[in-house]
């Protein structure tokens, strides 16, 4: 009977974790430095082209390891320079990540988990429920082939022309619920020999779990967002269920703690307008009370409705009246454009479409049939 010994995913591995893997080879440690250049800052997947690298080394790399990022499965762009890329990630789980070009900047978010636990009420991504966290080379195998792609496309050969510089992670799953591979990519994105990205220019998103945040601020404390989308635990208890093990004021003491480490000095806070919900003058007035003491900018995102969401865009009126309160207040607050409509709606649908393995449209009823706004609203 032959054996087969599984192949090293070299995308797995952070910069330690391929000075590991060499040593174990019996190779020196700056060859970790040339593979990791090779694999992140010049982007190549083959081993042949890696020339500065002995011949037998390449052959050890050839008969033990490989470069494998997802595979896309569904790639389009938009008329406004937006391309989304769906990757498959095994047994029917697929991943979005999207890419958003800017004046001065090229923003790239990245999907930390296949579904997710969490179950926000007004999230396409919390319908699927959760299925698995990503490893460490499907997250950075999203970065990995979005910028070969987009230079090959550009006709970009210098590794220092990046095409993204800027990555959030606020794609589909909450990254804090899978830490370990989340912090080996960012170390990867902010490496020198890596993606060399400034910890400014790298964004983690989470819904407020608080201890995560701690850990996250010690092991490689990169720019935070708060999704935060409720002033009251009230109401965001009935949105989102973290809430009810992380409550608000948890939250904006962990808030703080984490300003001690970020690199910029404010947390972005996201806030959804759903309309009618939480979209009130009396809404931002809470707000305004609750984040007092917090240095913090607000991102506020017009809820886009996808099927059975059940829940409303906000009016126009209402979104620029709730803006006009912050900044009066004197906080930063920005309303997000919405990009990419032409090649779909709303984060975490593509990969919805392709299955609801956890009964969590069922549970997800039942969420809403407790709901006192809906009620209050109809
Ligand atoms: S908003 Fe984020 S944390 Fe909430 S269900 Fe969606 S992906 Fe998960």
């Amino acid at each position: 009977m032959t054996q087969t010994t599984e192949r090293v995913n070299l995308l797995d591995l952070d910069r330690e974790g391929l000075i590991a893997f060499c040593e174990q080879m019996g190779e020196k440690r700056f060859r970790a430095i040339q593979l990791l250049r090779w694999i992140h800052r010049h982007c190549v997947g083959d081993f042949e082209k890696m020339t500065d690298l002995a011949k037998s080394f390449r052959a050890k790399l050839i008969a033990q390891t490989e470069i494998k990022a997802p595979v896309p499965i569904w790639d389009k762009k938009s008329t406004d320079g937006t391309r989304k890329w769906l990757f498959d990630v095994g047994n029917g789980n697929a991943v979005e990540t999207v890419f958003i070009p800017e004046d001065d900047r090229g923003t790239l978010c990245v999907s930390t988990q296949a579904g997710c636990a969490m179950g926000c009420l007004f999230c396409s991504t919390g319908k699927q429920g959760f299925n698995r966290n990503l490893k460490t080379s499907e997250i950075i195998g999203q970065l990995w082939h979005a910028e070969k792609t987009l230079r090959e496309d550009l006709g970009v050969t210098d590794p220092a022309d990046r095409v993204i510089s800027n990555v959030v992670l606020m794609g589909m799953g909450e990254p804090l619920q899978n830490l370990d591979n989340v912090v080996a990519a960012l170390k990867l994105m902010l490496d020198d020999n890596g993606y060399g990205l400034s910890r400014r220019r790298v964004t983690v998103s989470t819904c407020g779990l608080t201890l995560q945040m701690d850990k996250l601020a010690a092991a490689v404390p990169v720019a935070l967002a708060v999704s935060l989308h409720a002033p009251t635990d009230e109401l965001r208890d009935q949105i989102m269920p973290i809430n009810k093990k992380h409550p608000l004021a948890d939250l904006m003491a962990a808030c703080k703690r984490y300003l001690a480490h970020a690199p910029r000095d404010y947390i972005t806070f996201e806030y959804i307008l759903l309309g009618g919900v939480n979209d009130r003058l009396e809404h931002a007035k809470a707000l305004v009370k609750l984040v007092k003491g917090v240095s913090c900018k607000f991102n506020l995102i017009p809820f886009n409705p996808f099927p059975d969401s059940d829940l409303r865009k906000p009016d126009l009126a209402d979104v620029k009246a709730f803006q006009d309160y912050l900044i009066g207040q004197g906080i930063v607050t920005t309303v997000r454009k919405t990009r990419g409509d032409d090649i779909d709606a709303a984060c975490g649908q593509l990969a919805g479409n392709i299955k609801d393995k956890t009964r969590r449209a069922e549970r997800l009823a039942q969420q809403k049939a407790q709901l006192t706004f809906l009620v209050k609203e109809a």
